[in-house]
């Protein structure tokens, strides 16, 4: 009896002992732009092919937060590109062996180099430089390396706030994710903030497809305006993308109060901000949060690429990623890449689910539509659909039962849309009696890729870890 309790008080101490323990958080930021050399052409991602830029506007940045506690090191990671494949997140994880997770994002911009492959001089080659994507890795893990320098004890303090006028979805049906969150980390010895974390769903793409000068589009202007205001340093996220979300046709007026034109940079810098002033709002409704301990839970999954262009890209080269063999099953028991293109082709991506104390964040490889995401997935299907008796993915933020909650997307990879497989529409009739197919499908792995991501995502959620 007596020796039970001793027990139980050897327990319950080392687990006040682990609360008493402050999270130490850092942010850092390392500019990764390409360089602009006479003759060897930088390739703008995101649009068509051949938009050489001409002009760096503004910097494409590597921006990192590390969180520390009870000796674990956890690294957030985002970088103004159109996306970076996992092979980028697995060559980054090898500098921090001593880091118990490293998540290396992108925000999605469609102003910056080609990192993908897709948008070289034509369709045929690919646009990436591979000495620029070394130099953006190394910029990665020095940005990680600086945030780690500057790891303080820290409070946090986390708020969210709705912003559809902010929206704008350019594929039926109509279903927006609007929630932006913003994380406040405050240092316990001085009261000055240490950094801000913010999260928003939209794709940076506001300077349009005819812009040729190197910029991170809205971004820029949300973090600079944010690092004005909090005097701190910032770091942006890109969380569901898909379906479309865009600031493309958002209503931003001028100081005339007429709509700013997309693809100007007055429009793209007045988003920016209007982005940071919700921010700023979320800030000062922000309630404390504790982000310790960490529960940090991935897996590698397997889903098949039915899209005959990705295939066509891989087999031209156009792609640099291993592919395998469609085993039938997301969890193979061992695979090797392949060398010849096979019936069915798969790719290898990595899910994750980080309980960090009281935030739950999902890690999704791609660009999630807004609907698997907040659970509004069309029901009934629309009966044109190609298959309109696919049941409904899990939801993923149904799976998050915690007080709050965000999501990354293109985290550790960009596998494409991750679309409703009942909203999936590429055979006449069209859904909605539209004329034309609507866009979304040719830039998706398949109509099976979502269904395999959300039960992914759901059972890691659920797993006891
Ligand atoms: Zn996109």
């Amino acid at each position: 009896m007596k020796r039970l309790s001793i027990l139980a008080f050897l327990i319950l101490t080392s687990d006040l002992q682990s609360q008493e323990k402050p999270l130490r958080a850092g942010v850092a930021e390392v500019d990764v732009s390409p360089k602009l050399v006479e003759g060897k052409p930088v390739y703008v991602a995101g649009f068509g092919h051949n938009r050489k830029a001409t002009a760096i506007h503004d910097p494409i940045m590597a921006r990192a937060v590390v969180l520390e506690h009870d000796g674990k090191k956890i690294a957030l990671v985002c970088v103004d590109v159109v996306g970076l494949f996992h092979s980028t997140a697995e060559a980054v994880r090898k500098e921090f062996p001593d880091f118990a997770y490293v998540l290396v994002s992108s925000t999605h911009n469609h102003e910056g180099p080609d990192t993908l492959g897709l948008w070289g001089s034509n369709p045929f080659v690919s646009g990436v430089d591979f000495a620029y994507m070394k130099k953006l890795e190394a910029g990665v893990g020095k940005a990680i390396k600086d945030a780690e320098a500057a790891l303080k004890p820290v409070t946090a303090r986390i708020g969210t706030i709705k912003a559809p006028q902010l929206l704008h979805d350019n594929r039926l049906p109509n279903c927006l994710h609007d929630d932006l969150v913003v994380i406040e980390f405050t240092r316990i010895d001085t009261k000055k903030r240490q950094g801000v974390l913010v999260q928003w769903n939209c794709h940076p793409e506001t300077l349009d497809s005819k812009n040729t000068q190197i910029s991170a589009d809205f971004v820029t202007a949300t973090v600079k305006e944010l690092r004005k205001s909090q005097e701190c340093p910032v770091a942006y996220f890109t969380g569901t993308v898909g379906g479309l979300m865009t600031s493309l046709k958002v209503n931003v007026p001028g100081p005339d109060g007429k709509p700013l034109a997309d693809g100007t940079f007055e429009k793209t810098e007045e988003y920016g901000q209007l982005v940071a002033k919700q921010a700023e709002k979320a800030l000062k409704d922000a309630v404390p949060a504790t982000l310790a301990p960490f529960d940090i839970r991935t897996r590698a999954v397997h889903l098949p690429v039915d899209n005959k262009l990705y295939q066509l890209g891989w087999s031209i080269g156009v792609f640099k990623r291993s592919l395998f063999a469609w085993e039938g099953t997301p969890y193979p028991a061992k695979a090797e890449p392949i060398k010849e293109m096979p019936k069915r082709p798969a790719l290898r991506t990595e899910v994750g689910y980080l309980k960090l104390g009281e935030l739950e964040i999902a890690v999704i490889p791609g660009e999630i539509y807004p609907e698997l995401v907040i659970g509004q997935v069309q029901d009934p299907a629309d009966k044109a659909a190609d298959f309109p008796d696919a049941p409904i993915e899990p939801a993923i933020y149904a799976q998050m039962k915690g007080k709050h909650k965000m999501i990354i997307g293109l985290g550790n990879d960009e596998i494409g849309y991750l679309i409703p497989k009942r909203q999936w529409d590429t055979k006449t009739p069209y859904c909605y009696g539209l004329k034309k197919e609507q866009y979304g499908e040719i830039n998706s792995a398949g109509p099976d890729a979502a269904p395999i991501i959300c039960e992914a995502f759901a059972e890691l959620a659920k797993r006891k870890k």
